[in-house]
C-alpha cells in the first residue's frame, strides 16, 4: 500500500564509532536537580515527573561544529537547559533500578531548549507544557555516544557556557533521580523501547538566550555541543 502523503523522513542520529541511532521517543524528566528545581521555586524533594519531545524535533549537532538553531517564533524567553542524555538500547516495562543500567546502551549530551514564557503561562494556567517544550529544533543533541566509551556519566562535571562565559556548572553526580532510578519510574508508565532516548533534568542556572548567542555545552567524558542561536 503506497503512502497518500509524503512520508516524514526517520529521525537517526550517527554513533560515535561507526554505525547509527533510529530515534523512537524523547522522555525528558522535569526538574531533576535540587537547585535547579529550587531555582524555579519548588522543593527539589518531589517524585520525578515526565514530558516528551517529538523525535522530529531534535537537532543533530557534530562535535567541533557549531549549530545553528533558528530562534523560535512566539517567545521573548528562551531557555537553554543543559543535560546529560541516557539513550536506551534494551526496552522493557516495570524495570527496576538494580537492573536499569543493562538497558542503557549510550548516552549523548542534549540542550532542552524551553520557550519559559510560554511553559509558564502554561503552569499558571494547567494547560500541557508542549508549547514551550515540544517546539521544532527544540532539542540540540550531539551523537550518541557508546556506554563503552562513555567515561562515567553518573558522576561526571557538566557545565554549559554561553558566549565564553559559564552559566551551569554541576555534575551528573547531584541527580535528584540517578538514570537507573529515573528508568525505574518511567518504564512504571511507559513501555521503554530500543531507541528510545531521556533528557535526565537540567542543573541550576538556567537562563535565556537571544540571536547570536552561542552555547557550548559539555559532560566530561561524554561528550561536547556548540550552538549559536540565529
Ligand atoms: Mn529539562
Amino acid at each position: 500500500m503506497s503512502h497518500v502523503v509524503t512520508a516524514p523522513s526517520p529521525v537517526v542520529l550517527p554513533v560515535v564509532g561507526g554505525g547509527s541511532w533510529p530515534v523512537r521517543r524523547v522522555y525528558c524528566v522535569g526538574r531533576n536537580y535540587e537547585e535547579h528545581a529550587k531555582e524555579m521555586g519548588f522543593t527539589g524533594r518531589e517524585p520525578p515527573f515526565f514530558f516528551m519531545k517529538p523525535a522530529d524535533g531534535l537537532m543533530h549537532v557534530p562535535e567541533g561544529t557549531v549549530g545553528a538553531m533558528p530562534y523560535p517564533p512566539g517567545t521573548a524567553n528562551l531557555h537553554y537547559e543543559m543535560e546529560l542524555v541516557a539513550a536506551i538500547g534494551i526496552g522493557g516495562a516495570n524495570i527496576k533500578a538494580a537492573d536499569a543500567m543493562k538497558h542503557v546502551w549510550g548516552y549523548a549530551v542534549g540542550l532542552d531548549m524551553t520557550r519559559r514564557d510560554l511553559q509558564n503561562d502554561a503552569k499558571k494556567q494547567g494547560r500541557p507544557w508542549e508549547i514551550g517544550k515540544a517546539f521544532d529544533a527544540s532539542g540540540p543533541i550531539g551523537s550518541i555516544v557508546p556506554a563503552t566509551r562513555a567515561g562515567n556519566p553518573s558522576s561526571a562535571a557538566i557545565e554549559l557556557k554561553v558566549n565564553g562565559v559559564v552559566k551551569q556548572s554541576s555534575t551528573t553526580a547531584k541527580l535528584i533521580w540517578n538514570i537507573a532510578e529515573t528508568i525505574e519510574h518511567l518504564s512504571a508508565y511507559w513501555r521503554l523501547e530500543p531507541g528510545d532516548l531521556i533528557f535526565t533534568g537540567t542543573p541550576e542556572g538556567v537562563g535565556a538566550v537571544v540571536r547570536g548567542d552561542v552555547m557550548e555545552g559539555s559532560v566530561a567524558g561524554v561528550a561536547a555541543i556548540s550552538v549559536k542561536m540565529v
